[in-house]
């Protein structure tokens, strides 16, 4: 990695780790997930940015991938995680963080179990160290709080324009002896949950990827895939920016383009008893004895 683009790197964490504080004031109860996710994306553009992937508002039992449609119609409450991510030039950010929306604030140490894991596992981040240390000291955390990590969903690498490429980075001790290596970027996630800690698929989310080029013979859906290539890459979005600039036939090209495999759609991630899950998560290099974290303010 150059200075340029360690310079880059530095540059989408800021920017993500400010725009996350944006979106934690502005997520209040009642509030549309539409407009929070709608003035979130503009806040970062107003950086001279552009999001990684669609906002993910997921609530309760939903872990991730729920990011609303263009006519969403459902509010902010209950445990809402709030994960988003940064794009410049390629360099990518992600972090995420969790709000307890309930009135009795009856989430709080679901929440801290998933933050002290996340600041744990930053401690001890560094060249040499293997991924299955990195889970335990995750799992070990969260049990402290008498809670489970969600063993189905982990960090992960990041590389220029890609999200998730590489090494996993494991919420528990999965046996895995790789090292880290200095130089890597990585998002660490740790998620608790008061359940079993297995999520499972559930609604279609209206977040989708590139897969692969299809010589389609609808002419509009040619044109969305054209564009979606060349704007995305291999980078999630979601149905609503394509309304937004094709309008709502969109949708159905959308469909086709699924149904053809060029277009993964993600599924909501969902946990296996509907207990509540929280996320944290910060974007880290690994330096030469340690790590940086990258979404913080400086
Ligand atoms: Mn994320
Ligand atoms: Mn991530």
């Amino acid at each position: 990695m150059n200075d340029k683009e360690l310079k880059k790197w530095r540059e989408a964490g800021k920017i993500a780790h400010k725009v996350l504080n944006y979106a934690k004031s502005i997520a209040k109860p009642g509030v549309p997930l539409l407009e929070i996710a709608e003035k979130v994306e503009k806040e970062v553009e107003k950086y001279g940015a552009k999001s990684a992937f669609p906002i993910n508002l997921s609530i309760n039992e939903v872990a991730a991938h729920s990011s609303p449609g263009h006519d969403d119609k459902s509010v902010a409450h209950g445990l809402l995680k709030i994960d988003l991510g940064v794009n410049i030039d390629g360099f990518i950010s992600d972090t995420a963080l969790t709000v307890d929306l309930t009135p009795e604030q009856e989430h709080k140490d679901l929440i801290l179990a998933a933050e002290h894991a996340l600041k744990e596992a930053i401690k001890v981040i560094s060249p040499g160290i293997m991924l299955m240390e990195v889970g335990r000291i995750i799992q070990d955390t969260i049990a402290t709080y008498n809670v489970a990590p969600v063993v189905n969903l982990s960090g992960h690498e990041l590389e220029r324009w890609k999200l998730h490429p590489g090494l996993t980075i494991p919420n528990y001790d999965n046996a895995n002896i790789t090292k880290l290596k200095g130089g890597m970027v990585l998002a660490i996630e740790p998620f608790a949950t008061t359940g079993q800690g297995i999520v499972i698929d559930g609604k279609p989310s209206g977040i989708y990827k590139f897969i692969a080029k299809h010589n389609t013979r609808d002419a509009e859906s040619r044109k969305i895939l054209e564009f979606i290539e060349k704007e995305f890459r291999e980078l999630p979005f979601s149905s609503r920016w394509l309304v937004k600039k094709f309008g709502t036939r969109a949708l159905l090209s959308l469909r086709l383009l699924e149904q053809a495999n060029a277009l993964h759609h993600f599924k909501q991630l969902v946990e296996k008893t509907k207990a509540p899950v929280s996320q944290a998560e910060a974007t880290v290099l690994v330096t030469k004895d340690g790590c940086e974290v990258l979404t913080k303010n400086e």
